[in-house]
Protein backbone atom coordinates (compact mmCIF):
# COMPACT_ATOMS: atom_id res chain seq x y z
CA UNK A 1 0.00 0.00 0.00
CA UNK A 2 1.55 3.40 -0.53
CA UNK A 3 1.95 6.00 1.73
CA UNK A 4 1.03 8.53 -0.60
CA UNK A 5 -2.33 10.78 0.24
CA UNK A 6 -4.95 11.69 -2.69
CA UNK A 7 -3.92 15.72 -3.15
CA UNK A 8 -7.79 17.69 -3.29
CA UNK A 9 -6.93 19.07 -6.53
CA UNK A 10 -4.32 19.05 -9.09
CA UNK A 11 -4.70 21.03 -12.69
CA UNK A 12 -5.03 18.37 -15.82
CA UNK A 13 -1.72 18.18 -17.50
CA UNK A 14 -2.30 20.47 -21.06
CA UNK A 15 -1.36 18.53 -24.52
CA UNK A 16 2.24 18.34 -24.81
CA UNK A 17 3.26 19.91 -21.45
CA UNK A 18 6.67 18.91 -20.04
CA UNK A 19 6.48 16.98 -16.41
CA UNK A 20 8.56 20.44 -14.69
CA UNK A 21 6.22 22.69 -16.09
CA UNK A 22 3.20 20.29 -14.54
CA UNK A 23 4.80 20.44 -11.19
CA UNK A 24 5.04 24.15 -11.27
CA UNK A 25 1.31 24.12 -11.81
CA UNK A 26 0.74 21.88 -9.23
CA UNK A 27 2.68 24.04 -6.53
CA UNK A 28 0.75 26.92 -7.75
CA UNK A 29 -2.59 25.49 -7.16
CA UNK A 30 -1.64 23.81 -3.87
CA UNK A 31 0.24 27.14 -2.93
CA UNK A 32 3.07 25.45 -2.11
CA UNK A 33 7.05 25.80 -3.23
CA UNK A 34 8.01 23.41 -6.57
CA UNK A 35 10.18 21.41 -4.08
CA UNK A 36 6.89 20.73 -1.29
CA UNK A 37 4.53 20.20 -4.42
CA UNK A 38 6.87 16.92 -5.51
CA UNK A 39 6.91 15.32 -2.35
CA UNK A 40 3.15 15.45 -1.89
CA UNK A 41 2.90 14.12 -5.37
CA UNK A 42 4.46 10.80 -4.16
CA UNK A 43 7.95 11.50 -6.46
CA UNK A 44 11.07 9.72 -5.20
CA UNK A 45 13.32 12.75 -4.53
CA UNK A 46 17.29 13.59 -3.63
CA UNK A 47 17.31 16.52 -1.60
CA UNK A 48 20.64 18.95 -0.95
CA UNK A 49 20.13 21.76 0.74
CA UNK A 50 16.67 23.92 0.16
CA UNK A 51 15.98 22.59 -2.67
CA UNK A 52 15.35 18.61 -3.87
CA UNK A 53 15.37 17.00 -7.14
CA UNK A 54 12.84 14.11 -8.50
CA UNK A 55 14.89 11.57 -9.68
CA UNK A 56 15.49 11.31 -13.48
CA UNK A 57 13.28 14.33 -13.16
CA UNK A 58 11.14 14.68 -16.66
CA UNK A 59 13.28 12.13 -18.10
CA UNK A 60 11.20 9.22 -17.45
CA UNK A 61 9.59 7.54 -14.18
CA UNK A 62 10.91 5.36 -11.39
CA UNK A 63 8.08 2.84 -10.78
CA UNK A 64 8.25 4.18 -6.89
CA UNK A 65 7.36 8.00 -8.50
CA UNK A 66 4.93 6.44 -10.89
CA UNK A 67 3.41 4.49 -7.66
CA UNK A 68 2.90 7.80 -5.96
CA UNK A 69 1.82 9.99 -8.67
CA UNK A 70 -1.06 7.67 -9.56
CA UNK A 71 -2.52 7.47 -5.78
CA UNK A 72 -2.04 11.35 -5.31
CA UNK A 73 -4.01 12.30 -8.54
CA UNK A 74 -5.59 9.75 -10.16
CA UNK A 75 -4.58 10.38 -13.27
CA UNK A 76 -3.54 7.31 -15.33
CA UNK A 77 0.18 5.99 -16.19
CA UNK A 78 -0.09 7.14 -19.99
CA UNK A 79 -0.94 10.48 -19.26
CA UNK A 80 1.74 10.90 -16.73
CA UNK A 81 4.54 9.22 -18.84
CA UNK A 82 3.41 11.47 -21.56
CA UNK A 83 4.62 14.39 -19.86
CA UNK A 84 8.65 13.02 -20.10
CA UNK A 85 11.48 12.75 -22.34
CA UNK A 86 11.32 9.16 -22.74
CA UNK A 87 8.15 8.86 -24.65
CA UNK A 88 10.40 9.84 -27.74
CA UNK A 89 12.28 7.08 -27.12
CA UNK A 90 12.46 4.99 -30.46
CA UNK A 91 12.28 8.26 -32.86
CA UNK A 92 14.33 10.99 -31.46
CA UNK A 93 16.38 9.67 -28.52
CA UNK A 94 17.42 6.54 -27.54
CA UNK A 95 17.53 6.38 -23.73
CA UNK A 96 19.03 2.72 -23.84
CA UNK A 97 21.63 2.91 -20.88
CA UNK A 98 19.67 4.25 -18.55
CA UNK A 99 19.32 2.11 -15.18
CA UNK A 100 16.33 3.20 -13.12
CA UNK A 101 18.28 2.23 -9.91
CA UNK A 102 21.21 4.48 -10.68
CA UNK A 103 20.81 8.03 -11.57
CA UNK A 104 24.15 9.00 -12.36
CA UNK A 105 23.51 5.83 -15.33
CA UNK A 106 21.54 9.36 -16.90
CA UNK A 107 24.80 11.86 -17.21
CA UNK A 108 26.30 9.88 -20.13
CA UNK A 109 22.96 9.41 -21.64
CA UNK A 110 22.22 12.99 -21.55
CA UNK A 111 25.43 14.04 -22.81
CA UNK A 112 24.85 11.35 -26.01
CA UNK A 113 21.70 12.79 -26.41
CA UNK A 114 20.18 15.69 -27.95
CA UNK A 115 18.07 16.53 -24.97
CA UNK A 116 17.70 18.78 -22.08
CA UNK A 117 16.87 17.51 -19.19
CA UNK A 118 18.23 20.10 -16.95
CA UNK A 119 16.94 23.29 -19.15
CA UNK A 120 14.84 24.50 -21.69
CA UNK A 121 14.32 26.34 -24.72
CA UNK A 122 11.64 28.51 -25.06
CA UNK A 123 9.50 30.56 -26.68
CA UNK A 124 8.43 33.96 -25.21
CA UNK A 125 4.96 34.59 -26.67
CA UNK A 126 3.69 30.95 -26.31
CA UNK A 127 4.58 31.71 -22.44
CA UNK A 128 2.87 35.22 -22.60
CA UNK A 129 -0.16 33.30 -23.88
CA UNK A 130 -0.21 29.71 -22.19
CA UNK A 131 2.09 29.64 -19.06
CA UNK A 132 2.60 26.36 -20.07
CA UNK A 133 6.48 24.44 -21.11
CA UNK A 134 5.51 22.04 -23.64
CA UNK A 135 8.02 19.06 -23.42
CA UNK A 136 9.40 18.86 -27.19
CA UNK A 137 11.10 22.60 -26.17
CA UNK A 138 13.40 20.20 -24.46
CA UNK A 139 14.59 18.20 -27.65
CA UNK A 140 17.99 19.33 -29.28
CA UNK A 141 15.66 19.05 -32.29
CA UNK A 142 13.66 22.57 -30.90
CA UNK A 143 14.31 25.33 -32.95
CA UNK A 144 11.84 27.81 -33.81
CA UNK A 145 8.03 28.20 -32.72
CA UNK A 146 5.76 27.21 -35.91
CA UNK A 147 3.07 29.08 -34.28
CA UNK A 148 4.66 32.21 -33.83
CA UNK A 149 7.41 32.00 -36.70
CA UNK A 150 9.98 33.35 -34.13
CA UNK A 151 13.13 31.05 -32.72
CA UNK A 152 13.23 29.81 -29.62
CA UNK A 153 15.03 31.43 -26.66
CA UNK A 154 17.95 29.43 -24.90
CA UNK A 155 19.78 31.89 -22.93
CA UNK A 156 18.70 34.32 -20.61
CA UNK A 157 19.46 37.74 -22.03
CA UNK A 158 19.59 39.08 -18.49
CA UNK A 159 21.83 36.53 -17.15
CA UNK A 160 23.37 34.60 -19.53
CA UNK A 161 22.39 31.15 -18.01
CA UNK A 162 20.31 28.57 -20.34
CA UNK A 163 16.22 28.62 -19.27
CA UNK A 164 15.38 26.84 -16.03
CA UNK A 165 18.55 25.33 -15.03
CA UNK A 166 19.16 27.38 -12.07
CA UNK A 167 23.02 27.89 -12.62
CA UNK A 168 25.18 27.56 -15.34
CA UNK A 169 27.47 25.17 -13.53
CA UNK A 170 25.11 23.05 -11.20
CA UNK A 171 21.43 22.09 -12.26
CA UNK A 172 19.61 23.61 -9.15
CA UNK A 173 16.61 21.03 -7.96
CA UNK A 174 13.08 22.50 -6.80
CA UNK A 175 12.95 25.28 -4.31
CA UNK A 176 12.00 24.03 -1.03
CA UNK A 177 11.36 27.20 1.17
CA UNK A 178 9.72 30.63 0.55
CA UNK A 179 10.22 33.16 -0.46
CA UNK A 180 9.46 31.85 -3.93
CA UNK A 181 10.38 34.03 -7.32
CA UNK A 182 7.10 35.80 -8.85
CA UNK A 183 5.75 33.70 -11.57
CA UNK A 184 7.56 33.98 -15.12
CA UNK A 185 10.40 35.01 -13.87
CA UNK A 186 13.99 33.69 -14.77
CA UNK A 187 15.06 33.21 -11.50
CA UNK A 188 18.57 31.74 -12.40
CA UNK A 189 21.66 33.00 -10.41
CA UNK A 190 24.12 34.41 -12.97
CA UNK A 191 28.20 33.60 -12.18
CA UNK A 192 28.95 36.40 -9.85
CA UNK A 193 25.84 37.66 -8.59
CA UNK A 194 25.06 38.22 -4.86
CA UNK A 195 24.40 35.39 -2.62
CA UNK A 196 20.93 34.43 -1.41
CA UNK A 197 17.37 35.32 -2.98
CA UNK A 198 18.68 38.79 -4.14
CA UNK A 199 21.14 36.90 -6.70
CA UNK A 200 18.18 35.32 -8.55
CA UNK A 201 17.83 36.98 -12.20
CA UNK A 202 14.44 39.06 -12.45
CA UNK A 203 13.94 38.75 -16.02
CA UNK A 204 10.54 38.11 -17.04
CA UNK A 205 10.50 35.17 -19.17
CA UNK A 206 7.84 36.11 -21.34
CA UNK A 207 9.09 39.80 -21.94
CA UNK A 208 12.20 38.47 -23.90
CA UNK A 209 12.35 39.50 -27.59
CA UNK A 210 11.50 36.85 -30.21
CA UNK A 211 13.28 36.68 -33.54
CA UNK A 212 11.09 36.39 -36.54
CA UNK A 213 11.69 33.57 -38.99
CA UNK A 214 10.63 32.69 -42.31
CA UNK A 215 7.40 30.67 -42.43
CA UNK A 216 9.62 27.65 -44.26
CA UNK A 217 11.54 27.55 -41.30
CA UNK A 218 8.54 26.83 -39.58
CA UNK A 219 7.54 24.40 -41.72
CA UNK A 220 10.28 22.78 -41.34
CA UNK A 221 10.41 22.73 -37.13
CA UNK A 222 6.92 20.86 -37.40
CA UNK A 223 7.84 17.98 -39.62
CA UNK A 224 10.85 17.05 -37.27
CA UNK A 225 7.98 17.16 -34.59
CA UNK A 226 6.17 14.82 -36.46
CA UNK A 227 8.89 12.77 -36.62
CA UNK A 228 9.52 13.29 -33.69
CA UNK A 229 5.96 12.30 -32.33
CA UNK A 230 6.38 8.90 -34.63
CA UNK A 231 4.43 10.15 -37.55
CA UNK A 232 5.16 7.85 -40.96
CA UNK A 233 6.50 9.63 -43.45
CA UNK A 234 7.17 8.36 -47.09
CA UNK A 235 5.36 5.22 -46.17
CA UNK A 236 8.43 4.02 -43.57
CA UNK A 237 8.61 4.61 -39.57
CA UNK A 238 10.65 7.37 -38.88
CA UNK A 239 14.24 6.51 -37.53
CA UNK A 240 16.88 8.02 -35.92
ZN1 LIG B 1 5.22 30.27 -29.74
ZN1 LIG C 1 17.96 35.26 -16.29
Amino acid sequence: MSRVRRLPAVPCPVRGEGFASWVDRVAAVLEVPPGVAARALGLECRQWGSSTRPLFFGVTLTPASLDGLRNATGLRAAELRQMHLDRYAGTVLDLSGVELSREASLTAVAAREWMMPTWSRACPPCLKRDGVWPLWWRLGIAAVCPVHRCLLVDVCPRCGVRLLRGSERVPRGLLTREPLPAVGECANRPPHGPRGRAGLCRQVLPDIPATAVPEVWADLQRRVLAVAGGVRLSGSRASR
